[in-house]
C-alpha cells in the first residue's frame, strides 16, 4: 500500500484511466466527478467518492486535476468552493490538463503563496495510454516536488521528463500538439491524394508504415480516418484549444508558424461545422470535403 493520500478531480476520457491506475497501485484515492456515473469504475477498484472537489482535496497529500481547459482549472483551484482554500500547506497539485503556460505560472505562484506546490504535468499517449498506464508526462515545477510525487506518476506513465520551471511542461505539450497535428494534416492530405488517384489508402498506409513516414499518427489516427471512425478519443474542441494555446504563444513570442496557424484554422472550421465533439481526426474528413473526395463525411450531432 502506497502511503501518499491522493485526490483526483476530472474523471473524463483521460482522468478515468489515470485514476483507475492509481487505485490499482494501492494509493488511498478519493475522487470527485460532476457526473457520479463516471466514478463507478474507480469506486469498484477501491476509491472513495467525495461530494465536492474541496471535500476530495481537503485531506490529500497530492491532488490530481484532469480538466478540459484553463478556465476549468482556474475554477477548481480558486473559484467558488475552490480547492486552494482547503488544501494543507505542503500538499501538491499535479495538473495533467493541457492549459495555457502563462496562466499555469500564475496559478503556481498563487498556490505557492499559500504553501501549496504545483506541478504542470500535461500528458501524451491518448485514451489508450491513460488506460494502460503508459503515458508520457511533461513536468514543469520544482524538481524536489517531482521526486516526492514520482511514485504516483510512475503509476500512470512510462515516461516522466522534468522539462523545467512552472509552465515548462505546458510549453512541451504545446510543442507536442504542434508536431502531432502537423503529422496528422500530412497524413490526411496523403489519404485524400490516394483517394483522388483511385489508389487504396489502406495499401498506401501499409507501405508507409515500413518506411521513414512511420508514426503513431499513421498507425492509429490514419487507420481511423480511412475507416471513418470519428468517435472520441480526443475531441476536436480540445485539439482546437491546444493549437490555440500554441499559436497564441507563438504569436506572443514572434515565432513564424504558418503550419500551426493553418491547422488551427482547419480545426476552427471543424468546430463551426458541428463537429466539436467528434474525434479531432475528423479534420481528415474536412480535407476530403474541401478536396471534393466526399460531400460530407461526418453528420452534425
Ligand atoms: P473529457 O472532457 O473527457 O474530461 C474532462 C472531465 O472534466 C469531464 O468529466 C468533466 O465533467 C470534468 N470537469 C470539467 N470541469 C469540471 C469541474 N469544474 N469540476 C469537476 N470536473 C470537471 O476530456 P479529456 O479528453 O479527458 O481531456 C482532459 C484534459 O486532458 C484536456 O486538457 C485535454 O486537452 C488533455 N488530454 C486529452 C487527451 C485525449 O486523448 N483525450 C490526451 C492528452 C491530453
Amino acid at each position: 500500500m502506497e502511503s501518499l493520500k491522493i485526490a483526483f478531480i476530472g474523471l473524463g476520457v483521460m482522468g478515468g484511466g489515470m485514476a483507475a491506475n492509481l487505485a490499482r497501485k494501492g494509493f488511498a484515492l478519493t475522487v470527485f466527478s460532476r457526473t457520479p456515473a463516471k466514478a463507478a469504475p474507480v469506486i469498484a477498484l477501491g476509491a472513495t467518492l467525495a461530494g465536492s472537489a474541496a471535500a476530495a482535496a481537503r485531506e490529500a497529500d497530492v491532488v490530481f486535476l484532469c480538466l478540459p481547459a484553463t478556465e476549468d482549472v482556474a475554477a477548481v483551484l480558486f473559484g467558488d468552493g475552490g480547492i486552494a482554500a482547503v488544501m494543507a500547506p505542503g500538499s501538491v497539485v499535479v495538473d495533467t490538463s493541457t492549459i495555457d503556460p502563462v496562466a499555469t505560472r500564475e496559478f503556481a505562484a498563487r498556490l505557492s503563496a499559500g504553501g501549496i506546490a504545483m506541478l504542470d504535468c500535461p500528458v501524451s499517449g491518448g485514451q489508450k495510454g491513460a488506460a494502460d498506464g503508459t503515458l508520457s508526462c511533461m513536468v514543469g515545477g520544482p524538481a524536489d516536488v517531482l521526486e516526492r510525487v514520482r511514485p504516483c506518476l510512475d503509476a500512470i506513465a512510462t515516461t516522466v521528463v522534468h522539462i523545467g520551471d512552472a509552465g515548462a511542461g505546458q510549453v512541451a505539450k504545446a510543442c507536442n500538439q504542434v508536431c502531432v497535428a502537423a503529422n496528422m494534416l500530412g497524413a490526411a492530405e496523403a489519404v485524400a491524394l490516394a483517394l483522388r488517384m483511385g489508389v487504396d489508402p489502406k495499401r498506401v498506409r501499409e507501405a508507409l508504415l515500413g518506411g521513414a513516414a512511420r508514426s503513431t499518427v499513421l498507425e492509429r489516427h490514419t487507420l481511423r480516418l480511412i475507416e471513418r471512425d470519428f468517435t472520441p478519443g480526443f475531441r476536436a474542441r480540445l485539439m482546437e484549444k491546444d493549437l490555440r494555446i500554441a499559436v497564441e504563444a507563438m504569436t506572443r513570442t514572434g515565432v513564424y508558424a504558418p503550419v500551426s496557424a493553418g491547422i488551427h484554422q482547419l480545426l476552427n472550421a471543424l468546430l463551426q461545422t458541428g463537429r466539436a465533439d467528434a474525434d479531432w481526426g475528423a479534420v481528415g474528413a474536412l480535407i476530403q470535403e474541401l478536396s471534393g473526395v466526399v460531400e460530407r463525411a461526418v453528420a452534425p450531432p
